[in-house]
C-alpha cells in the first residue's frame, strides 16, 4: 500500500476503486492471440519486469531460459530465486506479486506456490477469463495501439479483415510512416515505403505520391473508426523535430527511389524524418486525430532518456497549435518539463500511461502538482501499457497495474484533501474526470459522464 491507513484514505480509496475507466492506452490485439502460457515464471516475469531482471543482472540467456515455458519450473527456481531476492522490492515486482495475489491467491513467491499456481494455469488466459478480469477492474474502454504487433497487420486492418471488440478503439501508429524507423512494416526502405503505397492502390515514384498515400492511408483508418495518432519515434530518434525545407527531404528520399535498397539511417535520415512529422501533424489537423506521443523513460536498457525529454516538443506544440497532443509517461523522470507544456499550452494534456509503474511516488507527486498546476481537465489518468510481442495480451497485469493506479490516485487526493485544498467530494470528482470523463471527452467516445462523488 502507497498510503498510511487512514479512515479518509480508505474512504477514498474504495470509492476510487469503485470507478469506473477508461484505459487510455494498450498494446492488446484481442483474446484470441493470447498465448496460453503452461509455465508460471515464464507468465510471471514477462513484460516491463524483465527490465529489472536484466537491470539485477540478468544476460539474455537467463532472460530466454526464465521466458522459455518449456524449461521447468523446479529448474529455473534457483536462478530466478536469486535475481527475485534482488528485485523483489521494485514496483514491476509489485505487479508480479498482486498478479500472484489476486489471480492464483498467494500470498508469497515460493518454489511451492509457483507448483501450485501451475495447477491453475489452464484456466488462464482463455476468452473468459481475458473478459472476466478486464469486467472485475471495471475498464469499460480501451485505446489500443496494436497495429505494429506481430499479430496485426495494418493492411488487413484497413481492408476490415481485422476486427477489435465493439469497447475498443485503434490509433494508428506513427511508427509505420517514420523512416528513422525499426519496425520491419515502416517507411524505413523501399518495401516498406511501397507497402504504404499499396495500402493506397499506387506505386510511389515521388515524394509527393508518398505524402498522398499516407493521407490516404490515415483517412481511410478514421472511416475505419481509429481515434488518433500514437508515435513513439523516441525509442529510435531524439524528439527534435527541425523545420526542414522540402528540398533538403526530397534530396534523400530521392536518394531511396533511385537505389531500391537503400534503408534510411539516423542520423543522416532525419531531415526527411523531421519534414514528413510536420506533414503528418497536418494530416492530424486535417483528420481531427489527437497525437499521443511517448516521451521519458524507454522500456529498453542503455537509452538515452535526455533526447526524450518532452521538452524537444516545444516547437512542435506551439507550431501545430490545431493540432491536440496527448503527452505519455509524465516524462519521466523530467516532471517540471511536463508540468510546464501542460500549463502553457492548450494543446497539451498529461497522459499517465505506464507512470504508475515506472515510479508511482513520481506519480503522486505529479498528480498533486497537476492540479495545483493544471487544469484538471487535461489529465487523463489510466493507460496500463502492456502487450507481449511473444505472449499477446496480458490482462492480468494491466488490471494489477491499474490496482496500482488506484491507490496512487487515492494517496494524491487524500493528501489534497488533508491539507484542505478541496473537499472529499471535490477530489472523488477529480478522480472520475481522470479515470473516465476527460479520455471520454477527449477522444470524442460519446460515453455517459460519470460522478465521482455518487460512485459507490
Ligand atoms: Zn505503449
Amino acid at each position: 500500500m502507497l498510503h498510511k491507513p487512514s479512515p479518509l484514505f480508505d474512504s477514498i480509496l474504495a470509492r476510487v476503486s469503485a470507478l469506473p475507466v477508461i484505459d487510455t492506452h494498450e498494446h492488446m490485439v484481442g483474446p484470441e492471440y493470447c498465448v496460453p502460457i503452461k509455465e508460471p515464471i515464464s507468465a510471471l516475469s514477462v513484460g516491463y519486469i524483465e527490465l529489472d531482471l536484466v537491470s539485477a543482472g540478468a544476460d539474455q540467456d537467463t532472460l530466454q531460459v526464465l521466458r522459455n515455458p518449456d524449461v521447468p519450473t523446479e529448474k529455473k527456481w534457483p536462478v530466478f530465486e536469486s535475481i527475485w531476492n534482488r528485485i523483489q522490492h521494485t514496483v514491476n515486482a509489485r505487479v508480479t506479486r498482486l498478479i500472484l495475489q489476486d489471480i492464483y491467491g498467494e500470498a508469497e513467491m515460493s518454489l511451492a506456490a509457483l507448483i501450485r499456481v501451475r495447477e491453475q494455469m489452464n484456466s488462464l488466459r482463455t476468452d473468459e477469463s481475458y473478459w472476466r478480469i478486464m469486467e472485475e477492474a471495471n475498464i469499460r474502454m480501451i485505446l489500443t495501439d496494436p497495429l505494429g504487433r506481430p499479430q496485426c497487420d495494418f493492411g488487413r486492418y484497413l481492408s476490415g479483415e481485422q476486427t477489435f471488440p465493439d469497447h475498443w478503439r485503434v490509433l494508428v501508429s506513427l511508427s509505420l510512416f517514420h523512416v528513422v524507423a525499426h519496425h520491419p512494416q515502416s517507411a524505413r526502405d523501399w518495401e516498406g515505403m511501397q507497402q504504404i503505397g499499396n495500402w493506397a492502390d499506387r506505386h510511389i515514384t515521388s515524394l509527393d505520391e508518398f505524402l498522398e498515400s499516407v493521407f490516404d492511408v490515415l483517412q481511410r483508418a478514421k472511416e475505419r473508426g481509429a481515434v488518433g495518432l500514437k508515435d513513439q519515434s523516441a525509442y529510435n530518434r531524439s524528439l527534435d523535430y527541425e523545420m526542414v525545407p522540402r528540398s533538403d527531404a526530397e534530396r534523400i528520399f530521392n536518394r531511396m527511389l533511385g537505389n531500391p535498397r537503400t534503408v534510411f539511417g539516423w542520423p543522416e535520415s532525419k531531415p526527411l524524418d523531421d519534414f514528413l512529422f510536420h506533414q503528418y501533424m497536418r494530416f492530424a489537423r486535417e483528420l481531427e486525430f489527437p497525437v499521443q506521443i511517448h516521451t521519458g523513460h524507454i522500456a529498453r536498457q542503455y537509452h538515452r532518456v535526455d533526447r526524450a525529454n518532452a521538452a524537444y516538443l516545444r516547437p512542435v506544440l506551439e507550431l501545430h497549435q490545431q493540432v491536440r497532443f496527448d503527452i505519455f509517461h509524465g516524462n519521466w523522470p523530467y516532471m517540471g518539463d511536463l508540468l510546464f507544456l501542460a500549463r502553457n499550452y492548450p494543446n497539451v494534456s498529461l497522459n499517465c500511461c505506464w507512470l504508475y509503474i515506472l515510479d508511482p511516488w513520481y506519480a503522486e507527486e505529479m498528480l498533486q502538482r497537476a492540479i495545483l498546476t493544471v487544469p484538471h481537465s487535461k489529465v487523463h489518468g489510466f493507460g496500463g501499457d502492456y502487450g507481449d510481442r511473444q505472449y499477446g495480451d496480458m490482462p492480468e497485469y494491466t488490471v494489477a497495474h491499474l490496482k496500482i493506479a488506484r491507490q496512487v490516485i487515492a494517496s494524491a487526493l487524500t493528501e489534497m484533501v488533508e491539507r484542505r485544498w478541496m473537499e472529499e467530494s471535490e477530489a472523488l470528482d477529480i478522480a472520475a474526470d481522470w479515470l473516465y470523463n476527460n479520455p471520454n471527452t477527449y477522444f470524442g467516445l460519446g460515453l455517459e459522464p460519470v460522478l465521482g462523488s455518487s460512485c459507490v
